[in-house]
Parts: C-alpha cells; structure tokens; sequence
C-alpha cells in the first residue's frame, strides 16, 4: 500500500471534493428517519432521498448529485444487528458515499471517476483493483459489455481483472417491478496477509469469494430499464447513475487496518470506554466484542437522538431504546455498572459534529437521554436477566432449544428487556428465542393498548392515469411544464379553465349534482395539507352562464406538478373546458393562519420555558384548534403551562411582523432555523422569522401565516397530555375559536352568579360560604342522628337477651355510621359490664355495617368479637374483623340482616365455654 494515511474527515472530504469538481451538487444528508416514505423505518442507503427523482414524480433543480448518507440497518430484511459487534464490518449505523446522475452522464464518466478518485487521489495499487460487470446467468438480459469495454480502457486496469457476474451480484432492482439496471462493482485484493481462511484445504481466495482478503469498495448501478413483471423489461428514456461506497470499509481500507473499529472513526471512542475500564492494551484486546458494541452503539443512538428519535416502546423509539440498553448491557461485562455512554457520545459528537451539525446542536438531548435510559435500563436489569436465567435454565431441564415469544415479550413489558439482550444471553448458553412469536406478542399488546399500527401502507395513489391526463395538457400548451401553478400565500381567488375531471378514477368531461369528482384547474390557491395544516375547502363555480357549484372538501397532489381539488357537484353540470371560479373558504383560512403562527409562537416558548430539548415531534393545524407534539421526558407543569400560556400571549400583543423569505436550505440551517423531524425539505426553502431584529422564532415552513402576530388575537391552552413515551400534546385554541371558549366559561361562571345570587366577582366567596355553612349543617344532622340512635339504643338496651346468664344484645339502628356504632356499643357497657352486643346499620345506599363487642369475661370464656362479627357478615356477602373485644364488618346485601342477627344468641351458647 502506497497511499498516504488520511484521516477520515480528510477522505470524506475528497469524496465529495472529487465529485464537486466534476459538477456535481453536495447535497447534505437526509435525515435517518425517512421524510415521506411510510414504508421505511429507517433511512438504509443514499438513494433512499432520491427515490422519487428515480420514479419520475419528483424533479431536483441539479442532474449531478454527491454525499455522504447517514443510513441505519437495524431492523428488517436489511438486518446487521446480529454480527454488530461480532466481527469487524458490521454497523447499525453508518455512512455511504454516493455520486448520482439524474438522467445526465452514463457509463464512461460514472467509471473513469471512480478509477481517478480510486488510484490517483487515493493513490491505491491499480493492480490491486477488480470490476465486475454483469452477465445475465438466465440469458434474458443483455449483457453489460459497455461497462467491460469502459473498464479496459483504464490506465493501468488489468483486463484480466474485469469478470462478469450474474442477477446476484450484478443485477440492481428498487423493487419487484420499476426502475432497475445491472451493475459494476470494484473490489480491492488485500493480499493474502487479510484471508482468515488460507489454512483451509480447498479454500481459494477470490473475488465474491468468502474470505476478507477481496473487498467490495463500490457500487456503480446503471438504471437503465423499468421493470413492468418478472419477465419484461422496457428501456427507460433517461438513464440514471446510482453509487455507494461503504465509508467506514474505505477508511478501513485506506489507513490499512484489519477492522474498522480500528480507523479513526472509532478509536477515539473506544479509547474513552478504555479510559473508564482502566484496562490495560491486552485486555482491551480481550474484550474487543464489548468494545465494538458500544462503539457502535453509542454512536447509532446519539445520531438517532440527533434526529429526534428518543428510547421507547415502539417503532423507531424502540431501536433508540434497545440499541442503548444493548450497549449498557455489554458495558456491564466490561464492569461499566454506571452510566457510561453519555462520555462515549462526546467523543462521538466530537469526531462528527463538524459534518453532522446536528449532532453538536443537540448534544445536551443526546447525553441526557442517554444517561436517562441508562438509569432506568439498571432499575430492572438485574430481576430481568435473573428471572431469563431462571426460563432458560428450566427449557434446558425440559431439553427445549428455544425460549418462546411470548416468554420474551413478558420479559420486555415487565424488566424492560428488549428481545435483543433476550437473544445475546440465550445465545451465550447455546439457546434461542422464538422472534417471530414475540413480535406477534408484542404487535397483539400494541394493538390491545391501541396505539394502532405504525406503519401503514403507501396512500393507493392512481398517479398513472394523472400522468397521462397531464402530458395531454402539457402538449396542447395549457398547462406549464412545471404542472399546475400553485400559491396558497397570495390567492384565495383564481379564474381558469376546467382542465380535467376524474370520477371513480376515469377521466369524464362532464359531472352532475352529488357526484365526487377530483379536477385539475392550470392555478390554484387552495393549500393542501403539508406540515401538519390541514387542506383548505371552498367552492368552484361557473365564471358564466349556464351556471353550476361544487364543493371543494379535499386537495391532494398525487405526483409532483400534479395538484387535484377533490369536489362534489352542488349544482348544475359542470363541463371540461368551461371557465371556472374557484374561491378559497376564507373565514376558515383566516383561522388556520391564526394557528399556524401561533404554533409557531408556542414552539419557541416551549424552548424558552422548558429547555431546548423539547422539539417538534408532530403537529395538527385545523380551524377550530392547533395539536403540537414535543419531546419532553415529564408532564408539563400548571406553573409551566401558565408561563407558556403568558409567552405566547405577549408575543402575540407585542405585534410582530412575519418575516418570510425564500432561501437555499444550507444557509437556512446554518443561520439556525428549525427544520422539523420527519419533514422532507428542497434544496429552497421558505424560512418564517418571528420577532423583529432579535428573532425568537425561525422555522422552514411552506404554510400560510398571518402578517403579523396581533392578528392571532388570543391563545389558550385546552388540555396537556401524554403523547407517546418520552412525548407530550398541548392542544390549544386562538382567535375564534379562543372567544368562543371565552364565552362559554363567561356563560357558566354568569349562570353560577345567577345561582348564587352573587356578583361575578364573589362567587368563589360565595361558594366558601355555602361549604362552610353546609358542613355546619352536617354535623348537626350527624349530632341528632347519634342522639336518636341514643334514644333508641336506650329502648333496646332494656330488652337485651340472656343466653346462659351471658347478656345478648342484637340491634339495628337507623343510618348511622360506624363511629357511631361503636359508640353505642359503649352505652352496652356502660349497662351491662358482662355481655355481647351486635349492632348493625344500614346505609343509604343498602350496604349494612356491623360492629361486635365482647366483655373481658367473656372473652376469658372462649368468645371473640372478630370471629363474631365474621360470622354474622358471611350471610350478608361481606366481611370483616379485629380485636377480641371490639370488632367490625361490612356487608354487600341488608336482606339477611334480620336472619343473621338472630343467629348472634345461637352462636353465642355454641361458643361459650364454662
Ligand atoms: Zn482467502
Ligand atoms: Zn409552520
């Protein structure tokens, strides 16, 4: 190897340095979680930002294209999470460099670069380089000879290492019908010092062979054709450039080091773990899987936290969650019992954060919840694994392999542990875990608690029949290229012609009252639902005679361009061709705008008041209210609520003009504007700045606003609530919807007042008063109660049994308590030092009480007044106890009170002794 040792920043950098030059677009990478891509949990591959480019319905302002791609495999057919951690290649998180061509170079200039980058900028041995080209194994596709040919042609490329491979290797599809193409991979020979397997007979070291000493580098994919069923194929008009190159195995590569735990992207982080186990060079070496994990690990979650995926049950957040708890766990066998990831993810935040500013701009959310999930992780851990010990060692008694699912599941619900850790330790004892059954478990409970599903399918779009329905319209010259004109900002107004209508998902030209049509206007200005504000409604109406009404009550756009108005038919015929009027519902914006703004204004105030942590996790904006979710770890306080509430009102009255500018989304970013999670931006984007010369609010936002603040009017908070784990809801109303609100509390507070025959202002008084009043008046029904009691205990008292010389008292007095009760019990006393009494109430609502009471001398004769009572609440369907002398019992039914009193004197000579 003749290369100079970079550093990987340096080698990043000449990958997307190299490919500038070339005309090229760097275009930052997209977030890890997929902004409008339902079928994806993660982020997987650089072209994951540029599907829809690929797929023809979304167009970028550049044909040339360069990054470097945060992507997470994790979960899924793309699955590594199993050898992370046991080898030296595997990640859940990583980086992959990308050059693409949309529709512009091909073949020859996609291939010279990769040579030129390889050998001359990186300097690697060019007869060390392989490239495989495709060959069809079932004879259907032609072969890639325009590739081969390209490949000779290099300087210094031996021809003999250009091979051709089959659909395996060297067929690319997205899908099992679209765009796909063949393609050519480069591969380095290490030499024989990496092949781990030379002492194996037989064993012969080669391209896709099964040793390390041949490396795939790089991925060229042609897209050439579109796949229409398995066995046809048709050319595509334009021809696309899609390429990878694994960043870590390139660094490995070019700092010649056996793992890439061994670059530079990972020793820093392992050197602080080292720090901490105060192990020697030897023992790190030993333990070098523990090491690996929580490199890996800790590196994933910090990125994931950066992208505003906290540890959770589900989805996403079950990921951040696992692969966290993952790494304590491996810190544990190392002697890391305290939170330690927290230090891991500095060294991680300082070794990208210059290319990832997120990372940086986050840093206090990605040790805090790290830390946190850590602290919580350690409560249950030990039970957790003590009792899968405790699983595992029955199933090896029984002689089972495998630890059912919902074994597992149990294990995660109640000790927090994920499945994950469940299967590292069955697998330390040569067992497994049935990972099918516990998802199922898992998906049953998720769906039980109602948290719906988390994915749902991609919307059915019959984007097809738009797209012909708009080339039509291109060509005859009434539409513009660019589709159809759309500005919800400055129209609420447009006049045009019908376009086209579609009913029941065919073109017609004409409609009639009640039919649901969905139409295409060259202009429009109805906003369709984007950012969390919903779609506007209104009404489109002949602009002449013969005249004809319908409703708007939905908007979607099915591709780029392609905007449709989704209507019912109120009145007349409407007919293709005719020219229409089509209103925004203005009143109804108007409260929109309100929201959305004040949305706006209650982000930045959360951040004030409750730390710059608590970030968008998702928003409704509608008429009659505004929805935000945010991540926060503890319910918002009243205090806090109150503080918000006030902000956002003060913000408001301070009468801000909003500022909104369309710029490019790099120097949005950089001059710190908040891009929303999950949001898919443009490469231009329009920024909404709040707050004059020193704003406090910078947001990238394509919704409609008010012009300046004080139009929102007033802003209340209706409610706050748990979201999701680690995620709470504000609901709120403003404007309109905040007068009415407004209104009503007037109405019940002018109603109380009406009642109370009190001023407004002295209700609350007023109410004091009463309470005060009515507790006085309780306690003297409750002092005539007790002396009616008396009274009739009294009548009682003279007409007291007698069982064998014991005297038996058996009462029911009218609505008493049991204080009272036991108070009466004491009268007994007092008029027969020896003896037994029971006494029952009963309660307005039917639930007799019953206290019993035994003499000393009695009770030295073999009664007890727990037993006692016990025994007359068995036939009342109830129970109770206590002392020898002094018991006490509830029952459900009165209808056998009589019965059961009656049994005292019985039950008394069964049970006296002497
Ligand atoms: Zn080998
Ligand atoms: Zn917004």
């Amino acid at each position: 190897m003749t290369a100079v040792k970079r550093s990987a920043t340096q080698i990043r950098q000449d990958f997307i340095d190299f490919f500038v030059e070339q005309r090229h677009t760097f275009v930052p990478s997209s977030s890890l979680v997929p902004g409008g891509d339902q079928t994806l949990l993660f982020t997987n591959a650089g072209m994951v930002q540029f599907k829809d480019v690929f797929l023809g319905v979304d167009k970028r302002p550049y044909n040339r294209a360069a990054n470097s791609q945060k992507c997470m495999r994790v979960a899924g057919k793309h699955n590594d999470l199993d050898d992370v951690g046991r080898d030296d290649t595997h990640h859940t998180f990583f980086e992959m460099l990308g050059n693409w061509s949309f529709g512009d170079y091909y073949k020859p200039e996609a291939i010279d670069w990769a040579w030129q980058l390889l050998t001359q900028v990186w300097g690697l041995e060019k007869g060390d380089l392989w490239a495989t080209c495709f060959r069809d194994d079932q004879g259907d596709i032609p072969e890639d000879d325009e590739a081969a040919v390209v490949w000779r042609k290099q300087p210094g490329m031996n021809p003999d290492h250009v091979l051709f491979f089959g659909r395996k290797d060297n067929f690319w599809e997205m899908a099992e019908t679209g765009p796909c193409g063949p393609c050519s991979e480069i591969h380095i020979d290490r030499g024989l010092k990496y092949c781990e397997k030379q002492y194996i007979p037989g064993h012969v070291c080669q391209v896709n062979g099964d040793c390390a000493r041949f490396l795939e580098l790089w991925n060229l994919v042609f897209i050439q054709y579109n796949r229409l069923s398995p066995t046809k194929l048709e050319p595509l008009p334009a021809k696309h450039v899609d390429t990878g190159m694994g960043f870590e195995r390139i660094v490995s590569v070019l700092q010649d080091v056996s793992s890439n735990y061994r670059t530079d992207l990972f020793t820093p982080l392992l050197d602080s773990v080292q720090q901490m186990t105060r192990h020697s060079n030897e023992e790190r070496e030993e333990n070098f899987t523990p090491y690996r994990v929580i490199g890996d690990h800790s590196r994933a979650a910090a990125f994931l936290i950066a992208d505003g995926v906290v540890p959770g049950n589900t989805g996403r957040n079950y990921v951040c969650r696992m692969i966290i708890r993952r790494a304590a766990r491996f810190g544990g066998k190392i002697g890391l019992n305290e939170p330690f990831l927290a230090r891991v993810a500095e060294k991680v935040i300082e070794q990208y954060g210059d290319f990832y500013p997120e990372l940086v701009r986050n840093r206090k959310a990605i040790l805090d919840n790290l830390t946190r999930e850590e602290e919580r992780f350690q409560r249950t851990v030990d039970s957790g694994v003590a009792k899968l010990e405790s699983l595992l060692a029955r199933l090896v008694a029984r002689g089972e392999r495998v630890l059912p699912g919902g074994q597992a599941f149990s294990l995660y619900a109640t000790y927090g542990l994920p499945v994950e850790i469940t299967r590292d330790i069955a697998r330390e004892q040569g067992l497994d875990v049935d990972e099918p059954g516990f998802r199922q478990a898992m998906e049953e409970h998720r769906l039980a608690s109602g948290a719906g599903e988390a994915f749902g399918p991609l919307g059915g779009e019959d984007v097809d029949i738009y797209r012909e329905l708009m080339a039509g319209l291109e060509e005859q010259g009434k539409l513009q290229l660019q589709g159809v004109v759309y500005n919800p900002y400055e129209w609420l107004e447009v006049e045009g012609p019908l376009l086209a209508m579609v009913r029941d998902g065919k073109p017609v030209f004409a409609a009639q009252p009640g039919d649901r049509v969905e139409l295409i206007l060259p202009e429009t200005g109805f906003y369709i639902e984007s950012g969390g504000q919903v779609s506007d409604t209104g009404t489109i109406v002949a602009a002449a005679e013969p005249a004809w009404e319908m409703r708007v009550v939905d908007m979607r756009r099915p591709a780029a361009g392609i905007i449709v108005h989704v209507a019912e038919v109120v009145q007349g015929e409407p007919e293709v061709g005719r020219q229409a009027i089509a209103r925004v519902d203005a009143l109804r914006r108007q409260d929109i705008m309100r929201n959305h703004t004040a949305t706006h204004l209650l982000h930045a105030e959360l951040r004030t008041v409750l730390g710059e942590h608590a970030r968008q996790a998702g928003s409704l904006v509608a008429p009659d209210r505004l929805r935000f979710d945010f991540t926060h770890p503890q319910a918002v306080t009243a205090e806090e609520l109150e503080r918000i509430e006030a902000g956002v009102n003060r913000d408001i009255l301070g009468g801000y003009n909003l500022n909104i500018k369309i710029k490019p989304l790099q120097q949005a970013i950089g001059e710190g504007a908040t891009a929303l999670f999950g949001e898919k931006y443009g490469e231009i984007v329009r920024t909404i700045t709040i707050g004059g010369t020193d704003p406090f609010s910078y947001e990238l936002c394509g919704g409609t606003h008010v012009e300046e603040t004080g139009d929102i009017g007033l802003f209340l908070i209706t409610s706050e609530g748990s979201a999701a784990a680690g995620i709470r809801r504000i609901e709120a109303v403003t404007g309109r919807g905040a007068y009415e609100l407004v209104m009503r509390r007037f109405r019940v507070l002018k109603q109380a007042s009406d009642l109370l025959s009190a001023p407004q202002d002295e209700v609350t008084l007023k109410i004091q008063d009463l309470m005060a009043d009515l507790g006085e008046a309780r306690k003297q029904i409750s002092g005539l109660k007790q002396m009616q009691a008396q009274n009739a205990m009294i009548r009682h008292l003279d007409v007291a049994a007698e069982v064998k010389g014991v005297r038996v008292l058996t009462a029911t007095l009218d609505d008493v308590d049991a204080e009272t009760l036991r108070a009466m019990t004491d009268r007994f006393r007092q008029r027969y030092p020896s003896g037994v009494a029971v006494l029952a109430s009963v309660s307005p609502d039917g639930h007799p009480a019953l206290v019993a009471s035994v003499s000393e001398d009695l009770v030295k004769r073999g009664l007890h007044a727990g037993e006692l009572v016990k025994h007359v609440a068995a036939s009342l369907g109830g129970s109770g106890g206590g002392r020898p002398t002094m018991a006490q019992a509830g029952g459900k039914d009165a209808a056998n009170l009589e019965k059961a009193l009656a049994s005292v004197t019985g039950w008394v000579e069964a049970h006296l002794a002497g």
